[in-house]
């Protein structure tokens, strides 16, 4: 008798194991590692899906109790072994039941039916084919006339065309070819989202890039497989030594995955690779259907692919022959996943590089803390590209205190500089982006007459605004109340602030009335293609003015901008979490890198209320040296990711006092797990989360801390132990963040 051991599909704790069923005799070519199977579960024995994670010949318990499989799931896609170990390793490091892992690691779970190319041939003689058609004639079977002549001018029909365009219904088509006058013949055609042509025109590349190429290319070819941080300045050429390592990895028969942020995932982008590799590449996006994204799969798995390139979830492409791993922007925040497990990619990429004998390539012109650390430690090999590739120089970059324009009586959203810069630019006819940094403001009290954002005592983060006036802080829940008037300098122009992109619109119009002005944002890129109309449009000098959010600064490449006006570059630094800073060096950085990409010198305005910040004096300089020391000095003092490692736990319940309760035991669990050589603050909370209310839940979080990940997996096993209990007792949710990117906002 065979084994097999079964993960079942439901995502609670308890049954967060596998399950052995015996295989029946008529399974056992099908029931095999990985396959999709339905087993009777429970004392009812209700029918219920899974997967095989193993097989083996040796019952656990009593044979003759032991359940047997009922069927394998037709049409189901089953897992490779590698993704069952990927799973694993996934859910032991982020959280979550294996059954979840199992399905982050298996985007497509059902066959689509392909799409049948078919054709039909004529196939009678000419004698035979002139009878028939007599006979349609006398019997007035126009349908079939209609076709016969068609046949006869084209012998080779599109089954398609003949249906839609001639309306010829498919059961005229079957009596034709029943009568042996012509035949169907069908073909599978894969739905490739990208066709394109091929047109090899690849720059030399310069002497940066060759290095870099060569560095990787070295160790490649000598067997050794690596990790490396490709750090180059916005146009500094990453994206062709990209293409270059893809192009011979592919020469040695292998294949490779480029992950993009969704955001950047534009045609632009993607167009540098279709150009290079043609048909044997493929896209994963969003927007795909079901059955693109199984034809993408299948192709991949066939190995009619050579390169896959998509968001996070491109990690997953079932290649056969992975040569390399490459992610670009890795610094995005896009990379780590908000479902369960809460991967991030870049970590699952390194494992699943080892994994594979695979090379890892991370690029970014600003790396996260994480990466920096890594490649200072010698973890990664750190790869430099300086200057620009084309001839075009750095931006001119100035910062302007908001701070002064006020005090010297402009109270418009545009000071007088960035003002006169856009007027020079609109009379020569070049064009603007203005970029408004508007995340993670909501909640946060500032002062706008001399830029200090009132922040905790103890955890120098933000403080946010609660219902009453008062002001929490999201890590230690620090509380205050509002101020009337700024503590720092007494002025009453102190509260919440932030602005649109559709007020920056307004302005823009009333200042400069009749200039032609296109907005980015989520209300005008919702519709479908939204996004790459206003990118076409813009290139196309339709508009001299872009206003927008991130998604302005991403990914594109507009020859004709020369002024980059930043409106409000500090109100991400108010963000009620650690990554604040970070976030606004690395979008301050990506926004100066829009300016001047071409042969036109570029310049770039930075407003702010807080001119001093180091996060925004040293994106002005393009210094990241100089601010990932202070960064790193900021999170070693304070005890934040990377220097240390943090798991959150959010517990979330309808009732405030619930949540507060179940957290508070989770809590005290955990501190008494604790070591007494670990330090007293590991384990702090439990505290109203940033965004304490949500979807009407009350959210509270628990931060353990560590500098080793392996001992935040110990607290990680004693929490989730204690999970499914706690929620079923107290009607909550629990669920667990390592290392998250924010604070619970
Ligand atoms: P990044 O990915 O670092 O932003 P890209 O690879 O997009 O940089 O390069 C920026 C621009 O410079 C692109 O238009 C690209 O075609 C061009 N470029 C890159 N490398 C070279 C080179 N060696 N010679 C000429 N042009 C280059
Ligand atoms: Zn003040
Ligand atoms: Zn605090």
């Amino acid at each position: 008798m065979r084994y097999a051991d079964v993960i079942v599909d439901i995502s609670l704790e308890k049954v967060d194991k596998t399950y052995q069923y015996a295989i029946p005799e008529r399974l056992l070519d099908t029931a095999v590692a990985g396959a999709k199977v339905e087993v009777p579960f429970g004392g009812g024995n209700r029918k219920i899906e899974g997967y095989i994670m193993d097989i083996s010949d040796t019952p656990a318990f009593d044979p003759a109790k032991t359940k047997e499989i009922l069927s394998v799931i037709q049409g189901a896609v089953s897992l490779e072994r590698r993704f069952i170990t990927l799973a694993y390793w996934m859910k032991e490091h982020f959280g979550g039941t294996m059954n979840e892992a199992l399905k982050t690691v298996l985007p497509v779970k059902q066959e689509v039916r392909n799409l049948k190319k078919r054709t039909i041939t004529l196939t009678a003689e000419e004698e035979k084919l002139k009878e028939y058609y007599g006979m349609a004639v006398k019997r007035k079977y126009t349908a079939r006339i209609r076709l016969l002549s068609i046949l006869k001018e084209k012998p080779e029909l599109d089954y398609t065309e003949a249906v839609q365009k001639f309306q010829i219904s498919a059961s005229t088509i079957e009596s034709v070819c029943r009568d042996g006058i012509a035949s169907v013949r069908e073909e599978t055609v894969y739905r490739n989202p990208a066709k394109g042509i091929v047109s090899v025109k690849k720059p030399l590349l310069n002497e940066e890039q060759t290095k870099a190429v060569e560095t990787v290319w070295g160790d490649y070819a000598a067997g050794k497989r690596g990790a490396y941080l490709l750090f180059g300045v916005t146009g500094s050429g990453k994206t062709e030594v990209y293409l270059e390592l893809i192009e011979r990895v592919i020469r040695e028969g292998k294949q490779a995955i480029m992950l993009i942020p969704e955001i950047s995932l534009t045609f632009q982008t993607v167009r540098r690779f279709y150009e290079r590799f043609g048909e044997r590449v493929s896209v994963l996006h969003s927007r795909l259907s079901a059955g693109e994204r199984y034809d993408q799969y299948v192709r991949a798995r066939e190995g009619s692919i050579d390169v896959m390139i998509g968001p996070r979830s491109a990690l997953f492409t079932p290649f056969e022959r992975l040569g390399l791993i490459l992610m670009d922007e890795e610094q995005e925040g896009a990379y780590k996943s908000e479902g369960t497990p809460r991967y991030h990619a870049r970590e699952t990429a390194e494992y699943l590089a080892e994994l594979t004998g695979a090379s890892l390539i991370l690029g970014s012109a600003t790396p996260s803390l994480e990466a920096y650390t890594k490649a200072k430690s010698g973890r990664y090999q750190l790869l430099t590209l300086r200057k620009r590739a084309k001839e075009a120089v750095m931006p001119q970059v100035d910062i302007v205190d908001m701070r002064q324009e006020l005090s010297e009586g402009n109270r418009s959203m545009f000071s007088r500089k960035l003002k006169n810069q856009m007027q020079e630019r609109l009379a020569k006819g070049e064009q603007i982006m203005l970029f408004l940094n508007r995340r993670g403001y909501a909640g946060a009290v500032s002062c706008r007459a001399c830029g200090e954002g009132i922040k905790c005592p103890h955890c120098d983060i933000s403080l946010t605004f609660h219902k009453g006036g008062k002001l929490l802080c999201h890590y230690c829940g620090y509380e205050t109340t509002q101020p009337k008037l700024c503590p720092a300098c007494g002025s009453r122009y102190i509260g919440l602030f932030g602005t649109g992109t559709q007020k920056v619109e307004e302005a823009v119009l009333r200042e400069f009335p009749g200039a032609a002005v296109l907005r980015m944002d989520a209300d005008t890129t919702k519709k479908k293609g939204g996004h790459e109309k206003i990118v076409e449009a813009f290139t196309k000098e339709e508009a001299q003015i872009l206003i927008g959010t991130q998604m302005i600064v991403k990914g594109h490449d507009f020859p004709k901008v020369t002024l980059v006006g930043i409106i409000a570059a500090d109100l991400s630094l108010y963000a009620g979490d650690y990554r604040a800073s970070e976030r606004t060096f690395c979008l301050l950085a990506q926004a100066a890198g829009r300016a001047g990409r071409d042969k036109l010198p570029g310049n770039v305005v930075i407003q702010t209320y807080q001119p001093e910040h180091y996060s925004i004096r040293t994106a002005a300089a393009g210094d990241y040296e100089a601010f990932y020391s202070q960064e790193m000095a900021y999170r070693r003092l304070l005890r934040y990711p990377p220097v240390t490692n943090m798991l959150a736990i959010l517990v979330q319940a309808a009732d405030e006092a619930v949540a507060g309760q179940a957290a508070g035991r989770l809590a005290n669990t955990l501190r008494e797990a604790k070591r007494p050589d670990e330090e007293i603050g590991t384990i702090t909370g439990p505290v109203p989360a940033g965004l304490a209310k949500a979807k009407d839940l009350y959210r509270y979080v628990i931060y353990v801390r560590s500098p080793a990940y392996e001992r935040l997996m110990e607290f990680h096993r004693i929490a989730g132990a204690e999970k499914q209990l706690t929620e079923a007792a107290m009607k909550c949710n629990i669920q667990f963040d390592f290392n998250p990117l924010g604070g619970y906002e």
